[in-house]
């Protein structure tokens, strides 16, 4: 599970679900690097996402390299969907609940990220 905070009344759910289908027609092209993210833009959306580190190790380079395709296509490539959901006070949720062996999953990334750390 990965979640996202932004202030959002809940009217903007339906609004912002068509503004990232309709970024998601366009083709995603690479702005720039920022230090360890990257600005893409596709259609009228831009994505902050995560860039892959080039000295981590397969399983963490995977895991992120999935967490790209879910910023950028909206799901996973082991099924999982990106979901929009308004929380309380006004607060726009969203969420990727991966597979279980799924290396973009938090039981999986953040152990492998950590141990990746210690060395
Ligand atoms: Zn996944």
């Amino acid at each position: 599970m990965r979640h996202y905070r932004r202030r959002f009344h809940p009217w903007e759910k339906r609004h912002f679900q068509h503004l990232l289908a309709e970024s998601r027609t366009a083709p995603p092209r690479l702005v720039c690097r920022l230090g360890s993210h990257e600005l893409w833009a596709r259609g009228e959306g831009m994505y902050l996402i995560d860039a892959i580190p080039d000295d981590a190790p397969p399983l963490v380079r995977e895991g992120i390299a999935r967490r790209r395709i879910v910023d950028l296509e909206g799901a996973c490539p082991c099924g999982a969907s990106l979901v929009v959901e308004p929380g309380g006070n006004g607060v726009l949720h969203l969420s990727c609940t991966h597979e279980s062996d799924c290396p973009a999953g938090n039981d999986i990334l953040i152990p492998a990220y950590m141990n990746w750390q210690r060395r």
